[in-house]
């Protein structure tokens, strides 16, 4: 196999690039070697080379424990669990949320053979049992998967002193009840606040 081949088959690998698009991103790259195709390879290679998963919490850091995990900003007894970094980084967008993290690495699937030996929860069970969680915050997708992996969760740590929640499920900010679908609307009338007792 050719090197551009080698190059086109490893790009086609990426979310979002089908053979098609990664033979045109690789003529793209090739075509500019010394504004792009060099330092995104020295990236790679330095992102290789340094970046890894935090033994704590599972987040990606060229420190570990990482940056979240040691700053001493944050509320280490608060955990927000969460199936992957892309989560992460959305509630970390939001500013609103000073607490450590615990990234699982996915979700329990029966369908795709991923049983809880394959996710990041015994070292969650065990970082429950040193103590130093007070609250875990489950902030899983509202999938069925998502949800399989909260009950799991929510059974392995009962005999824990952690509190467990989970984000609400209900109306989006700005949101339009004629708009929403029924699983939705069924959601947030189940999780309704009291505004007047
Ligand atoms: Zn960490």
């Amino acid at each position: 196999m050719s090197d551009i081949d080698r190059l086109v088959q490893l790009l086609a690998k990426l979310p979002g690039l089908g053979p098609r698009s990664a033979r045109r991103a690789a003529f793209f790259l090739l075509k500019r070697r010394q504004s792009l195709l060099e330092p995104l390879a020295a990236a790679l290679a330095a992102a290789a080379r340094d970046i890894r998963a935090c033994s704590l919490c599972g987040n990606l850091d060229t420190a570990d424990p990482c940056a979240i995990c040691r700053d001493p900003k944050r509320d280490a007894g608060l955990v927000c669990i969460v199936e992957d970094l892309a989560d992460l980084w959305a509630i970390e967008r939001t500013g609103a949320y000073k607490g450590r993290y615990h990234v699982l690495g996915g979700t329990l699937s029966a369908l795709d053979g991923i049983g809880p030996e394959d996710l990041h929860i015994d070292a969650l069970a065990a970082r429950a049992r040193d103590g130093g969680i007070r609250e875990a915050i489950l902030a899983l997708n509202a999938t069925v998967e998502g949800q399989t992996t909260a009950h799991y969760i929510t059974d392995r740590l009962a005999g824990s002193t952690v509190q467990i929640s989970r984000l609400a499920h209900g109306v989006p900010v700005g949101g339009e009840l004629d708009y929403l679908d029924e699983g939705t609307l069924a959601a947030a009338l189940a999780a309704r606040q009291v505004v007047k007792s």
